[in-house]
């Protein structure tokens, strides 16, 4: 078909220049676009009978948990994914407490000023997540209003519609700067920075549109944010619900969907509230790679 000499080496270099092209490109997808993480100490809360979250054990037992916020160093950006209990609460020596069955918040540092530390400016973050709408994962959502917001859309429905306050026990005027936002609705599993290294996993069931995120680290490998997927190792191992999640059965399937990705990536499972885990993860200003 092809006499031309000149024409045939022509189309065979052509063809092997994109197996070549397309072979760099798979390489790019599968290193990650990840350089750093790093995890903040963004307060703790303590609670008289920690059983409301184990239900049928630890009755009457008190509990502590930790609450993380993290931040994400990618080659195109940084982006954070949740932003821990309320920055006001660092000025108060008794800590805060909602009502009398909430848990009491603590922070012995305010966000803002543990970013500022590592000499980071919130209108730098391009990127925003959150776990879910709850008070101690959006308790500084209205510091971040440069970047673009990545929300399930049943969340969004959540905590923008009218039964906000009502309904789902959202603290709307902690994250109310977030609906003039850029933001990118979803519903499903999200890869934000398209290269596979930033992974947004679907996982309703604490709330509506609760989602978790997986995140490939170049050297430490794998690890998955939880969120409130699972609130404690413990439960993890059992497969415990908490009965107050939105629904009890959809939180079950996430965490068997948290546990296939585990099974096929091998990543760690970085439970946010759990206080002995967060304990031995590096905090900022050190950062994991
Ligand atoms: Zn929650």
């Amino acid at each position: 078909m092809m006499r031309n000499p000149l024409l045939r080496s022509l189309v065979i270099g052509l063809a092997l220049l994109l197996v070549l092209l397309g072979c760099a490109g798979t390489g790019a997808r599968q290193s990650s676009g990840v350089q750093r993480l790093y995890v903040f100490n963004c307060g703790e809360s303590t609670v008289e009978d920690i059983s409301r979250w184990t239900p049928g054990v630890n009755v009457g037992k008190p509990g502590a948990f930790s609450a993380n916020c993290y931040l994400i160093q990618h080659a195109n950006g940084l982006m954070l994914w949740d932003s821990g209990i309320n920055d006001g609460v660092a000025s108060m020596p008794e800590g805060f407490q909602r009502n009398k069955v909430s848990p009491r918040y603590t922070l012995r540092k305010a966000f803002s000023a543990q970013l500022a530390a590592i000499g980071i400016d919130a209108a730098q973050i391009t990127r925003v997540a959150f776990s879910h709408t709850h008070g101690d994962h959006v308790g500084n959502a209205n510091l971040f209003t440069a970047g673009t917001l990545y929300i399930q859309q049943a969340e969004y429905d959540a905590a923008f519609g009218f039964e906000a306050a009502t309904k789902w026990n959202f603290e709307v005027e902690l994250y109310d700067k977030l609906r003039s936002r850029k933001t990118v609705k979803l519903s499903g599993d999200h890869d934000v920075f398209g290269d596979g290294s930033v992974v947004i996993i679907s996982t309703p069931g604490h709330t509506p549109g609760h989602q978790s995120l997986l995140v490939r680290l170049p050297r430490r490998g794998p690890v998955i944010l939880s969120g409130d997927m699972v609130h404690l190792q413990e439960n993890w191992t059992a497969r415990r619900v908490p009965s107050f999640n939105y629904d009890v059965e959809q939180s079950r399937k996430s965490m068997e969907k948290v546990a296939a990705v585990i099974a096929d990536t091998g990543a760690e499972l970085w439970i946010n509230h759990d206080k002995a885990q967060s304990d031995r993860i590096p905090k900022a200003p050190a950062y994991i790679d």
